[in-house]
């Protein structure tokens, strides 16, 4: 059923847009067109920024309003997205390819988690008070920071959304959110369901449009910090803006994370091939944190390559929307190509593919590729320093374990990561040395209550967890 959408959700009601330019989403199925909203323009965002602005500045406003008062609203916006998650879920799906046994978990319950978990913390958190070196108390007040300007990517469109929005709203902060072309659809339902939980005029917008309009966003002088989920490249522009304008920004980035398997892991995959398929291939190798360098110990190498081609091997690949479907296509004709660019790169500098490497024989339409594995690739090779956002892991030898740390740290990325061993106090050590934002001893999965984020070129800052909200408070200190 194609959907078309003809109004933006600003100042809490669906608003003309400014111009007759729509974008339009197409199945990464079957290529085929499944609906359109209007694409936001300049003045489009202008008039969310103000809306937003406006809201946050009315001094009986959001901004004002007691953290209880919110945590009743974030609750009541919990729930209206509740009673969405199938749809939600299927929409996510038809839009990016996220096979919908994936999305009804990670795209439809997370981002109800998030707002009912920063609805609990701000609602306890209350201002800091303690004593003053020079005498008397000291208050230190959670302020919120402002208008956030909030920009997505298409691989996880809720769920990432709603790491910004659910703790910038929790600390008093109102929005403009910037959803990527490719995912506009799922926004109609947030922006309905933000509608039937009653939010305030103004304190969510959405904005569906490119790259241009994110930068718009960026810059706006009524936007008082930026929170940005995406390329690396693009990152780097956000905090050249950021940083002249001294604007606060998060920023998380790409990555190019280890799965390092020592030479005691229990490698059956009927016992770890669903927190394996978490680690290194969910999302059809789409997501930022998985291991897709998977570093073997000498001693095991053949064995590790043959679970891991077994295990690519085995993935039911099929329509994004087939429960049954562990791998969907690629989300776009662009990323198809992109990922079998790299599988021919890979080629080129000497890996050898064990399993895939190819389109599967039985889709004719749609964007799909093989889950592939390369063995004998050297770390040094572009498929191990690039992210290829695809369903596509290298194995990679290591001699001892601390020669497995040096591989896993010698990247530009540092966003993931995991340990895969039978002593967990072993895979602590080794995790405690692998300098990622995140690691994961035998399992890896985002956890909301914890901060989540990269170094070097994965990003700066955390998301997620007290830290999470702490990004959209100012602290104020008053001395009395
Ligand atoms: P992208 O950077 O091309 O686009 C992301 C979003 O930013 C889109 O909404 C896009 O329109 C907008 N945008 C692009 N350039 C911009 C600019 N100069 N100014 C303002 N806005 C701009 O990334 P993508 O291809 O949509 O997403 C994939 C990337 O996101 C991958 O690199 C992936 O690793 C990364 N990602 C990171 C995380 C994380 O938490 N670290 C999570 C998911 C995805």
């Amino acid at each position: 059923m194609t959907q078309h959408h003809e109004s933006l959700y600003i100042g809490g009601r669906w608003t003309a847009p400014s111009s007759d330019r729509r974008i339009t989403v197409t199945s990464p199925n079957s290529g085929e067109v499944i609906g359109s909203v209007p694409e936001a323009l300049e003045a489009d965002v202008d008039t969310a920024v103000a809306a937003a602005r406006t809201a946050f500045d009315d001094p009986d406003g959001w901004a004002r309003s007691a953290p209880a008062e919110r945590a009743a609203v974030l609750r009541r916006f919990a729930d209206a997205l509740d009673a969405r998650t199938d749809t939600i879920a299927a929409t996510v799906s038809s839009q990016n390819g996220m096979p919908v046994a994936v999305s009804s978990q990670l795209e439809s319950v997370y981002p109800v988690m998030l707002l009912r978990y920063y609805a609990d913390l701000v609602e306890n958190q209350g201002d800091d008070v303690r004593d003053g070196l020079f005498g008397g108390r000291i208050r230190v007040r959670h302020d919120p920071v402002g208008v956030v300007g909030a920009i997505v990517p298409w691989n996880f469109p809720q769920t990432l959304s709603f790491f910004k929005i659910a703790p910038a709203l929790a600390a008093g902060c109102t929005l403009v959110v910037k959803p990527s072309p490719e995912t506009v659809l799922d926004s109609v339902l947030v922006a309905e369901a933000a509608i039937e939980a009653g939010l305030p005029a103004g304190v969510l917008n959405i904005v569906p449009g490119g790259r241009e309009i994110g930068a718009h966003l960026v810059s706006h002088p009524g936007v008082d910090k930026v929170a940005f989920t995406g390329s690396t490249a693009a990152g780097r522009q956000i905090a050249e803006t950021c940083g002249r304008l001294l604007r606060p920004v998060t920023l998380e980035l790409g990555g190019k994370s280890a799965a390092v398997v020592l030479d005691d892991a229990e490698l059956d995959l009927a016992t770890i091939g669903n927190d394996l398929f978490v680690a290194t291939l969910a999302n059809n190798g789409q997501t930022c944190f998985l291991g897709t360098r998977i570093l073997a110990p000498r001693s095991r190498y053949a064995e590790v390559v043959e679970v891991f081609s077994a295990f690519a091997g085995s993935m039911t690949v099929g329509d994004s929307l087939d429960p049954g479907t562990q791998i969907g296509p690629m989300a776009s004709e662009r990323q198809r190509d992109r990922v079998e660019g790299y599988i021919a790169k890979g080629r080129a500098e000497g890996g050898r593919v064990t399993v895939g490497g190819g389109r599967p024989t039985d889709r004719a339409a749609g964007w799909f590729v093989e889950p592939t594995v390369f063995a004998d690739v050297d770390n040094n090779a572009t498929i191990s320093q690039e992210e290829i956002f695809g369903p596509v892991l290298s194995v990679i030898a290591y001699d001892d374990d601390a020669d497995a740390v040096r591989i896993a740290n010698d990247s530009d990325f540092g966003l993931g990561g995991t340990v895969w061993t039978a002593d967990p106090e072993r895979g602590l050590a080794v995790a405690s040395r692998i300098r990622t934002g995140t690691v994961g001893v035998n399992r890896y999965l985002p956890d909301p209550a914890a901060p989540f984020g990269g170094v070097k070129a994965s990003g700066i800052g955390r998301e997620l967890g007290p830290e999470g909200l702490a990004n959209y408070q100012s602290l104020k200190s008053i001395y009395c």
